[in-house]
C-alpha cells in the first residue's frame, strides 16, 4: 500500500511540473474518482495518456484505470478527450497535397470479412483517396494485413514517403499501423487485450477513432458488425458504439457515416488468408458472392457520397460500375505491384478435406464464431499477437445460409496448409457449426441500419 501511495505522489509531482504548477489530482486519486463514477477533466486525460504512452505510468495503474472505465464508462466529453489524446500521442499524417478527398472505411471485425481488399481500389477508381491503415487478426476474426501478406512480396510496413507515393499514384494504399501512428492506442490495446477490458464502448471508440483519424482523413465510413460472430452481440450495443464513433468524428470536424451490418454467418464463402484474396479478386472482377458485393457497393457508395457530395445511390452506382468495368481491378493490381506483391505467386491449397452434411435440408444458420475458431485452430488466425498465421490454410463454405444440401454432400471444405490434413476434431467442430433444417429460412438483411 505504501509503495503504491508513493507512486501516486511521484506522479502528482510530475504532473504539477508538466501542467505549469496547477493543483491536480494524483493518478491514485484519478483511478479512485473514475472507480466511483466521477468524471476526469480534459487535462487529466491528456496527462494520463501522455504518461502511459511515454512509459511513465506503470501497466498496473493503467489497467486499473481501464477497468474503472470498463465499469463506469466515459461521458461524451471524456471520450472525445481520450480519443484526441491518443490521436496526438503520435504522428498525424497529412496528405493535403493529394487534391481529392481522403476517406477510409473501418470494420469492427468479423469472420470472412475481406471487404477492405476490393473496397479500397473500387473507391480509388471512383476518385476517392483511401489511405488505409489496417490491423491483424486476433481472436476469431481475420485481419486485412494477414490477408494481404499472403500475397508473396507484399509489404505492409511502408514508410510514410512510400505510403504517400503509392497513394498519389493509385489513389489507395494498404499498410499496417506503424509505431508512429497512435502509439498510446497500440500500448493500451495490448494491455486491454490481457486485462478483459476490450469490450468497453468508450475505449473501443477512442481506439478506433484515434488510429483512423491519424491517417489524415476528411471522412470515414464505419462498418459496425452485430451478432454472434461480432464484438457487439446486440443491435443496441452496436448502435451505441456507432453513435459514439460518429459523434467523436463529427466533433473533430470529419464526415462520418456508420452502418450496422449482420455478422452471424461468415461473409462470402472463404475464410482464411490467400483464399480470401482470391474471393476478393472475384468481387473485383464483377463476380463473387452477393453479400461481399453488396457490402462493397454500399460502404463504397457512402465513401463516394462523402468524397464527392453525390447521393448515396449515385455513389453505389459508381462503385458497382468500377467492379464491372475492370477499373477497380486495375487499381488493385497496380497497388499490389507498387507494394511489392506478386499476385501470380499467390499460394494454393496443398489438398482438401470435405466436411459432409449428416442430413438433408436447408442451411438455417452457420455459426460464424465457431467457423472463425475452427480457422484459428487450423492456423489461419492467431490466439496471441506474436503468432504467425498460415497463409494457405482456409475454409470454403460449400453451402451458405438458405441453400439446400443433401445428406453426405460437402457442406464445407477445409483447404490444407503447411500442417497437411486436419484432425477429426476440427472436421467435426466445423460440421457442428452448420444447422440444417426442413424449412427454407427467411432471408436476413445484411445491412441493418445507417447512422449519420
Ligand atoms: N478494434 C480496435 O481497433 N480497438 C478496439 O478497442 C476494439 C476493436
Amino acid at each position: 500500500m505504501d509503495s503504491l501511495a508513493r507512486e501516486g505522489d511521484t506522479h502528482r509531482v510530475q504532473w504539477k511540473n508538466w501542467s505549469g504548477g496547477r493543483s491536480l489530482r494524483s493518478i491514485v486519486e484519478l483511478i479512485a474518482a473514475k472507480r466511483d463514477g466521477g468524471a476526469l477533466s480534459d487535462d487529466e486525460i491528456a496527462w494520463l495518456i501522455d504518461q502511459y504512452a511515454t512509459d511513465r505510468l506503470p501497466n498496473y495503474q493503467m489497467a486499473s484505470m481501464a477497468m474503472a472505465v470498463f465499469f463506469q464508462g466515459l461521458n461524451a466529453r471524456e471520450t472525445g478527450s481520450w480519443t484526441r489524446a491518443m490521436l496526438h500521442s503520435g504522428e498525424v499524417l497529412n496528405f493535403d497535397e493529394i487534391g481529392t478527398a481522403r476517406i477510409d472505411k473501418h470494420s469492427t471485425g468479423g469472420v470472412g470479412d475481406k471487404i477492405s481488399l476490393p473496397l479500397a481500389p473500387a473507391a480509388a477508381a471512383c476518385g476517392v483517396t483511401v489511405p488505409m491503415v489496417s490491423g491483424r487478426g486476433l481472436g476469431h476474426t481475420g485481419g486485412t494485413l494477414d490477408k494481404l501478406e499472403s500475397i508473396p512480396g507484399y509489404t505492409v510496413g511502408l514508410g510514410v514517403d512510400d505510403f504517400r507515393s503509392v497513394l498519389a499514384q493509385q489513389g489507395c494504399a494498404m499498410v499496417g499501423q506503424t509505431g508512429e501512428i497512435a502509439p498510446a492506442d497500440k500500448r493500451l490495446y495490448a494491455l486491454r487485450d490481457v486485462t478483459a477490458t476490450v469490450e468497453s464502448i468508450p475505449l473501443i471508440t477512442a481506439s478506433i477513432m484515434s488510429k483512423k483519424l491519424a491517417e489524415g482523413l476528411d471522412g470515414l465510413v464505419l462498418d459496425v458488425k452485430v451478432g454472434g460472430a461480432a464484438f457487439m452481440k446486440t443491435r443496441d450495443d452496436a448502435r451505441r458504439l456507432a453513435e459514439s464513433m460518429v459523434s467523436v468524428g463529427e466533433e473533430m470536424g470529419k464526415r462520418v457515416v456508420a452502418f450496422l451490418t449482420r455478422m452471424e454467418e461468415p461473409l462470402g464463402r472463404m475464410v482464411g488468408n490467400a483464399c480470401e484474396v482470391v474471393e476478393s479478386m472475384e468481387t473485383l472482377s464483377g463476380r463473387g458472392p452477393a453479400d461481399v458485393r453488396e457490402l462493397v457497393v454500399s460502404l463504397g457508395g457512402a465513401m463516394v457520397e462523402l468524397a464527392h457530395g453525390v447521393s448515396f445511390e449515385q455513389g453505389q452506382e459508381r462503385i458497382a460500375q468500377s467492379l464491372d468495368d475492370g477499373s477497380a481491378m486495375a487499381r488493385w493490381r497496380a497497388m499490389v505491384e507498387l507494394q511489392g506483391g506478386d499476385l501470380s505467386a499467390l499460394p494454393e491449397p496443398l489438398g482438401e478435406t470435405p466436411v459432409r452434411a449428416t442430413q438433408a435440408g436447408w442451411v438455417q444458420e452457420i455459426n460464424g464464431l465457431e467457423v472463425g475458431l475452427c480457422g484459428v485452430a487450423l492456423g489461419a488466425g492467431r490466439t496471441r499477437a506474436d503468432q504467425d498465421v498460415d497463409p494457405v490454410v482456409g475454409i470454403r463454405l460449400d453451402r451458405h445460409r438458405g441453400e439446400r444440401v443433401e445428406a453426405g454432400e460437402p457442406i464445407a471444405t477445409i483447404l490444407h496448409g503447411g500442417q497437411g490434413a486436419p484432425g477429426d476434431d476440427v472436421i467435426a467442430r466445423l460440421g457442428r457449426a452448420f444447422t440444417v433444417g426442413k424449412e427454407e429460412p427467411a432471408p436476413a438483411p445484411l445491412i441493418l441500419e445507417r447512422i449519420g
